[in-house]
């Protein structure tokens, strides 16, 4: 063969191949959802609820997002999907979840929208996967979405909050990190953490919850003066009247890498401010097991300039090397937010 003609018949194929193969993936048939159900099952004790999505075949591209103005919903987008014959709104009577949406956003692309009846924290509050086709119990190829309740994956009941208002005050964020440990940890990711865990264990008990940040941000704005940044952290809880504590959540940094251990602050002279930080220093104790440092007076000025009983812990210091790793464990964390939780819970019946 002439190499002329080999390059005509090489570039003729070549094209060939190019339109086949874009017809094919036009061609390719979408993803037709055909099964809905929901279901709740028992797991480590705990109510989970099941919702199960199905689907004409498998191999679903899809991913999920919580909107941080809208933490209550949970959003999965499916790819190359037509919602089908299936209901599309469909409310649901449970603690967990109150409502289904399902949705054709533009053609091929399906919306799944499930309003939780908490915030959802991922692996905590919530799970979405998939599963094969179980033709034993007649179920397709399905997208699964665990609920459960964030405070059951904490593991614990708080006694005495119920009805109660409570400002939690994760510290730092946004464009401040807090202090950093040695593998890079920043208090601002502990401290939220932590807190929306204490969050869901009160609401959880039944106690109103008012947060002065649910997402990493700055509370006033990222050029604020120090001053700023924690006065519009007061300002949470001035704004809302019917608030009763306010608990500041913090960890400790110092040059020395060995220095460690927990400790809780008041504002001198607070009593009230005296006694929930005695609790929380208590607790803390109890449950996370750190060197005590003890109860301790400061001029903190979220805790000087609130108009409710307040306290302000320092966790643990995040520049100790084994501390930090501690900090940021989800099962320390865990036991950290049920300790705080408690403290609150006894300091409203004590
Ligand atoms: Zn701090």
């Amino acid at each position: 063969m002439s190499s002329k003609l080999f390059r005509l018949l090489a570039f003729v194929a070549l094209i060939l191949c190019m339109t086949v193969s874009e017809g094919f993936a036009a061609s390719q048939p979408m993803h037709k959802l055909n099964y809905f159900q929901t279901s709740t099952i028992q797991k480590d004790g705990q109510d989970v609820l099941l919702v199960e999505i199905g689907m004409n075949k498998d191999g679903l591209e899809y991913d999920v997002l919580v909107k941080p103005y809208m933490q209550n919903r949970l959003i999965i987008n499916l790819q190359r999907t037509t919602p089908g014959k299936i209901d599309r709104d469909i409310p649901l009577k449970n603690d967990l979840a109150k409502r289904v949406k399902i949705q054709e956003v533009e053609t091929g692309r399906t919306q799944i929208s499930v309003d939780l009846a908490h915030a959802a924290v991922e692996g905590s509050s919530y799970n979405v996967y998939t599963l094969p086709e179980d033709r034993k119990a007649k179920k397709p190829y399905r997208l699964v979405i665990e609920v459960m309740s964030p405070a059951s994956a904490v593991g614990g009941k708080v006694e005495g909050v119920k009805g109660h208002a409570i400002v939690l005050d994760p510290g730092h964020g946004g464009s401040d990190s807090g202090a950093v440990g040695p593998d890079g940890v920043t208090e601002k990711e502990v401290t939220l953490a932590v807190s929306k865990k204490v969050q869901a264990l009160l609401q959880a008990g039944g106690a109103r919850v008012i947060m002065t940040r649910e997402t990493d941000r700055d509370v006033y704005g990222i050029n604020a003066t120090d001053t700023q940044e924690l006065q519009a952290r007061v300002n949470v809880a001035l704004y809302a009247p019917e608030s009763e504590l306010f608990v500041s959540i913090h960890c400790n940094a110092f040059s020395n890498p060995a220095a460690h251990g927990m400790e809780t602050y008041y504002y001198d002279g607070s009593y009230r401010g005296q006694r929930l930080a005695a609790l929380l220093n208590e607790e803390l104790a109890a449950e996370g097991g750190l060197f005590n440092r003890g109860v301790k007076t400061a001029n903190f000025y979220v805790i000087k300039h609130t108009n409710v009983p307040a306290s302000l812990i320092e966790l643990g210091f995040i520049t100790n090397y084994q501390e930090e790793h501690l900090l940021m464990d989800d099962a320390y964390q865990d036991k950290l937010a049920l300790a705080v939780a408690k403290a609150i819970g006894r300091y409203f019946q004590e």
